[in-house]
């Protein structure tokens, strides 16, 4: 330990080399690829070449991150020891530090991450504007020339949401619900149908016989609304819609250090592209659901039950026999899936 303590003591705090000169933030973010590597490569961020050693001459200067937090692992390093704040020149050992560029000196330093109280906290503040900056540009100026493109695969896409939700509706709603009949039946336990032999029959064991779970049954819920989802993401891709591509790259170039715009164009792009896949993954859930193999679990289910809902599978209708309920007679739901339109994988030719 004491040796540690020695040797610590030893480390250089002032280089021989006089600093190098960074005299804009441009020259001094030129050199951060490198001085990562250099980082990487030694665990040694203090002795890359060029920077300053020594202490500011004025009390609490400005500066700003040009890495904002690094650490490094004494186990890698020969002195076993963590780095010194070239800012505070103290004794003091940091295992995460920064990279910092002193615009009166134009000079850069190596310090603790924690140094410089309420400087600090102002380059935290412009290096978390910078970043965002950074990534919200190189999101925008992916998406924002597509966004009228996304905008006509919506509107393309609606007329498919609106034949899903109303095949939704149709179930949910008509006569005694067939829609809720099946969501109670599934309710409670592993999902899947089962009737007990003593619902069938008095005295019988409590045992349960289980038939297939059924799958897809979102589209029964009343949270199945693909169309509203597809109308609410037009809204949002109109709002972040600047027109024609070589538009929407102007507007990028005119306010790329905007981050109030370029926020706002993000989130206005991003909501409407997340709504939009929501849509048509509710939309992926009718095929599921009206798939011939689970139709006929679910059918046989309500056979051995008795309880008067039947499902015929055909290629062109589905049709589903309400079960009578309160005095009213048995309600027949005929759907027309339009396979195709729905892009059902059994679709008829
Ligand atoms: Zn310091």
């Amino acid at each position: 330990m004491s040796e540690r303590i020695a040797l610590a003591s030893v480390q250089p705090l002032a280089s021989p080399a006089t600093p190098a000169g960074y005299p804009t933030f441009v020259h001094a973010m030129a050199v951060r690829g490198a001085f990562l590597e250099h980082l990487k490569l030694t665990q040694h961020p203090e002795t890359f070449p060029g920077l300053c050693h020594s202490k500011p001459p004025s009390r609490s200067p400005r500066f700003l991150l040009v890495v904002d937090e690094f650490v490094v692992d004494p186990s890698k390093r020969e002195d076993g020891e963590f780095i010194r704040c070239a800012a505070c020149a103290t004794k003091k050992k940091f295992r995460k530090g920064s990279l910092a560029w002193y615009p009166e000196e134009a000079v850069l330093r190596v310090i603790g991450n924690e140094c410089g109280d309420e400087r600090r906290a102002e380059a935290r503040e412009d290096y978390k504007r910078r970043n965002s900056l950074d990534v919200l540009n190189a999101y925008l100026s992916e998406h924002l020339p597509r966004v009228h493109q996304y905008a006509l695969e919506a509107r393309a896409f609606r007329e498919v949401a609106r034949h899903a939700q109303e095949l939704s509706l149709q179930l949910r709603t008509t006569g005694p619900s067939v829609g809720q009949a099946i969501l109670r039946a599934t309710k409670g336990g592993d999902g899947r149908l089962s009737i007990f032999a003593s619902e069938l029959q008095e005295g019988a064991l409590e045992r349960p016989i289980v038939f297939a779970k059924p799958v897809g049954l979102d589209f029964l819920r009343t949270k199945f609304q693909p169309n509203r989802l597809v109308d609410e993401a037009l809204i949002r891709l109109n709002q972040a819609d600047r027109g024609a591509p070589s538009k929407a790259r102007r507007w990028l170039t005119s306010h790329a250090a905007r981050l109030d715009d370029l926020t706002a164009a993000y989130a206005n792009l991003t909501t409407g592209l997340r709504k939009l896949d929501d849509a048509r993954q509710q939309v992926a859930q009718v095929g599921v659901f009206l798939s011939r193999s689970n139709l006929t679990a679910i059918d046989s289910w309500s056979r051995a039950h008795g309880n008067g809902l039947r499902i015929e599978w055909g290629s062109v209708f589905v049709t589903f026999y309400g079960a009578p309920a309160r005095g009213q007679k048995a309600t027949i739901t005929s759907l027309h899936p339009r396979w195709r339109l729905l892009g059902h994988p059994t679709a008829p030719l």
